[in-house]
């Protein structure tokens, strides 16, 4: 059993901000000699999240009127000292999550034929940082 863990480094620009991370997870799996077991990416991040979802702006629109919707910025929060918009980003990355695990078939990521893995920005643009632990052998 091997564990092997990297770091990654993005840059986001703004709110609402999905980023394909799909071929950097991949990348780090290529570079390591695991054939069968998971890879586990997390956002070590209170104000962001990770997804699996198809590459299509149409579903991003959605998910970020889905958000909107369900968080509206005007509504009262105790965590608005920081700001709404703060605030709103903190509940947001619970409800999107800050990790998604794989498994890994014959050396390669098993996604589904529309999955793609997204890194979303929920608070200003920043650089950001995605945790990837691959765990087989
Ligand atoms: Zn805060």
């Amino acid at each position: 059993m091997k564990v092997v863990q990297k770091e990654i480094s993005i840059v986001t620009r703004k709110r609402f901000d999905f980023i394909k991370i799909t071929k950097q997870i991949e990348e780090v799996l290529d570079s390591v000699k695991i054939r069968k077991g998971i890879v586990t990416v997390n956002v070590p991040h209170t104000t962001a999240g990770v997804i699996l979802q198809e590459d299509d702006e149409t579903i991003f629109k959605d998910i970020i009127n889905m958000m909107e919707k369900i968080l509206p910025l005007k509504n009262k929060y105790h965590h608005s000292h920081e700001s709404n918009e703060n605030a709103v980003s903190h509940v947001a990355s619970t409800v999107i999550g800050t990790n998604v695990t794989l498994p890994v078939i014959d050396g390669k990521l098993k996604l589904g034929t529309w999955q793609d893995i997204f890194f979303v920005e929920l608070d200003k643009g920043r650089n950001r940082t995605v945790m990837i632990t691959i765990v087989g052998e």
